[in-house]
């Protein structure tokens, strides 16, 4: 692990990242993340959108990358506003001493009995999409005596989360009472678009017409909104008309393009900030025709050598990717040879000279040669996405390139 500037021993929530960890003990496994990369990749999305404000997502440990770094480096990079999905990571910003004045942060996702006054205490903004949140944050807000900062949560065609068709008239009706009492105050509208990577499809216009509309709502309900708020990476990337007065990336300012049939990250100046590897554990060779790793799925087709990667599913690999996954190791690439268990994977090298010790690449930036997660994405099916942020909380975090 060399040039490690931080080891986070990879706690769930990453919240303790940033702490000297040095000497914790950490498996022969590991995410390397770019934190410089973060806050290029901020800071190029923030060219592309002019004077748009930047929120940057940074719910799911920062899509693997581990929370406070991760948003620290956003900031660093010129966002303004950091996003949760759940209220306990938007706690933990502020838990950590990320300040209202440093960051406007907001949380969307939550069931009732949610610490709503613990939100409002600590400065966090509150997706709302229903009736019975509202009525719950404004008790709250009235119980503190301050008025509890809400975006109205609207769904304009996503069906998933948000209030949608008549509802949205009933929640701006309430809200706009709350309001008055002076039991919150509505700063947002914000909602979330369906096939936002599919560019040119018609649910696109189809949803900022319905968002229009909603505001529109909310406009003659005397509500005064600061920031309407639509556009994810597909959008903040792609559609200048989606921006609104505020953009919403996640997966661009991680360096990974969201619409990969349009470009690659760098094809949107952008870099892949998360890298993982891991140190061959054994080196030996086998003759042909040997059966190997569970189920004998794969079969060496003549004398070679294996190398032993001792990384598994139980660190986020997915199993999946058994026979299909590409590495690279000693410059050369190779796929994954059979099934891919819990604690560890077996690679045909055929004649390269490996050593235990060797650090292997299963993903990181193509611009250096490495296996990509959007490749791993593809041979398993998935996105890049998941396979960032499927990657375990026991692998450690070292980060590494954060500004000061
Ligand atoms: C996850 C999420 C985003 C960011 O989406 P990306 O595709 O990663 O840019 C934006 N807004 C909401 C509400 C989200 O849940």
């Amino acid at each position: 692990m060399t040039g490690a500037d931080a080891v986070n021993g990879g706690s769930a929530t990453g919240t303790g990242a940033g702490d000297s960890t040095a000497d914790q003990p950490v498996g022969p496994a590991r995410i390397t993340v770019d934190l410089g990369a973060i806050s290029d990749n901020v800071a190029a999305l923030r060219e592309r959108v002019g004077s748009t404000p930047v929120l940057a997502v940074v719910k799911g440990d920062a899509y693997g990358h581990g929370l406070v770094p991760s948003a620290r480096a956003a900031l660093a990079g010129g966002a303004t506003w950091l996003g949760t999905a759940q209220i306990a990571e938007s706690l933990a910003l502020r838990a950590a001493g990320i300040s209202a004045q440093e960051a406007r942060v907001i949380a969307w996702l939550y069931a009732p009995g949610a610490p709503f006054a613990q939100a409002v205490e600590a400065g966090i903004d509150l997706g709302v999409a229903a009736p019975w949140a509202l009525a719950d944050i404004a008790a709250v807000g009235a119980r503190l005596g301050r008025p509890a900062r809400i975006h109205l949560k609207v769904d304009t065609g996503l069906a998933r989360n948000g209030a949608f068709g008549r509802g949205v008239d009933e929640l701006v009706e309430a809200a706009a009472r709350a309001q008055d009492a002076g039991h919150v105050r509505v700063v947002g509208m914000m909602s979330h678009f369906a096939r936002a990577d599919e560019p040119g499809d018609p649910s696109i216009r189809a949803q900022q017409d319905r968002f229009e509309e909603c505001c529109e709502l909310a406009d003659r309900a005397g509500l005064d909104l600061e920031v309407r708020h639509l556009a994810n990476s597909a959008a903040t990337l792609l559609d200048p008309s989606a921006r609104y007065d505020l953009v919403r990336p996640g997966l661009a300012i991680y360096g990974l393009s969201p619409v990969p049939q349009v470009g690659a990250p760098a094809d949107f100046g952008l870099r892949p900030a998360m890298r993982v590897s891991v140190d061959v554990s054994l080196v030996k060779d086998l003759p042909g025709g040997q059966g190997v790793s569970y189920g004998h799925t794969y079969t060496t087709a003549g004398d070679t050598r294996v190398a032993l990667l001792p990384m598994g599913y139980a660190d986020g690999l997915p199993r999946a990717g058994s026979s299909r996954v590409p590495v690279s190791l000693g410059d050369r690439r190779f796929i994954i040879s059979g099934r891919v268990c819990m604690d560890q994977v077996v690679l045909d090298v055929g004649d390269l000279q490996v050593s235990p010790g060797d650090e292997a690449v299963l993903f990181g930036d193509a611009l250096r040669g490495e296996p990509t997660a959007q490749e791993w994405a593809d041979v398993t099916d998935t996105i890049p996405y998941e396979i960032v942020t499927r990657m375990s909380g026991r692998l450690p975090r070292v980060y590494v390139g954060g500004r000061e």
